[in-house]
């Protein structure tokens, strides 16, 4: 048989419910979603007792990722808490072992703050991205060689909240906001791990409601230490076929428009019902065009026969997220 799949696209949401978001992606957002551009929200100086949690917590309901770059002797001190924070799908990284001016260190001092953290890391039965906050923002090229030795990447900011230095939730907020700029890719420095923590945890839902207004959309970073665009979640159904009636309709659903091109392969794999048998063998690459929410793909049965049941599995996703990777379709009689 032939492949004579027809390929429904759209943007109207079909009628498939949406699925729950992991926190590595924005959700929850609504008209104008990153047109302002991308806000990686990062906390520095952590864990600590009594910041750490109620902050993952917020932005666990607030839906927005995050970045903890944790401090290798504060890790040692609270290993359950940087468990948690990573257990919670936030990226925890490495921001030296003491919070020494790296830029001041010789090479064997550099590479000590960063050995060090990273055991604590292990120890703490925690894995690490790939990037380092130098304290202060002190880099140097002996800082950057050293850091690169060890496969990091070094992160900076562009957005200062100035929360180490005091004020309250509202002045912490403002100072966000104002330094938010559109089509660049914002970076915030925030802290978790300093006396006036508690005002800046606290100012996180102000500035993630107030940006989401503007249009900006939170982000993580990526390896490279860039807020990389928030990836469409995919949730595939199928609907079952009948002989001689109606072929296997694959659902292919976005939680929301694409903004990259994105593509994912559709492969049927036999189950008791057999490709060239019960129905047309499917290899399908769908596409999905910018600003496209959801595809149908097609797949003939045949008009007589056993029917049954094959297995579709969703392989090789670029620019989104699929929640499951294979489905059964089954074919009636
Ligand atoms: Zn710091």
């Amino acid at each position: 048989m032939a492949a004579t799949f027809v390929l429904q696209q759209g943007t109207a949401p079909a009628a498939v419910p949406a699925p729950a978001a992991p926190v590595t992606q924005e959700h929850g957002h609504s008209r104008g979603a990153c047109s302002k551009g991308l806000v990686a929200l990062t906390f520095d100086d952590g864990p600590r007792p009594g910041t750490t949690k109620p902050l993952v917590r917020s932005l666990r309901r607030l839906g927005v990722p995050a970045t903890f770059f944790e401090i290798g002797e504060h890790v040692a001190a609270h290993p359950a808490l940087s468990r948690f924070v990573a257990a919670h799908g936030f990226a925890v990284e490495n921001h030296s072992w003491s919070h020494p001016d790296l830029a001041r260190l010789r090479k064997p001092g550099i590479r000590r703050q960063v050995v060090l953290t990273q055991r604590a890391f292990r120890r703490a039965h925690v894995r690490p991205g790939n990037l380092l906050r130098p304290p202060y923002g002190a880099v140097s090229a002996r800082v950057d060689q050293v850091v690169a030795a060890h496969g990091l990447v070094p992160v900076l900011w562009n957005v200062d909240s100035g929360d180490w230095r005091g004020g309250g939730s509202a002045r912490i907020t403002a100072s966000v906001l104002a330094q938010l700029v559109p089509g660049r890719s914002n970076v915030v420095l925030q802290h978790d791990g300093v006396d006036n923590s508690p005002a800046s945890v606290r100012a996180v839902p102000r500035i993630v409601r107030a940006a989401r207004h503007r249009g900006y959309c939170f982000a993580a970073l990526g390896t490279d230490g860039t807020p990389q665009p928030p990836q469409p979640l995919l949730r595939a159904t199928v609907l079952d076929g009948r002989e001689g009636a109606r072929p296997v309709a694959v659902v292919l659903r976005l939680d929301k428009p694409t903004t990259v091109p994105t593509s994912v392969r559709l492969v049927s794999v036999d189950g008791t019902a057999r490709a060239g048998a019960a129905y047309t063998r499917l290899d399908t690459v769908v596409r999905f065009a910018r600003g496209v929410s959801y595809a149908i793909v097609r797949v003939p049965v045949a008009a007589t026969g056993p029917g049954g049941a094959f297995t579709v599995r969703v392989e090789h996703p670029t620019g989104l997220q699929p929640t499951a990777t294979t489905l059964t379709a089954t074919i009636t009689g």
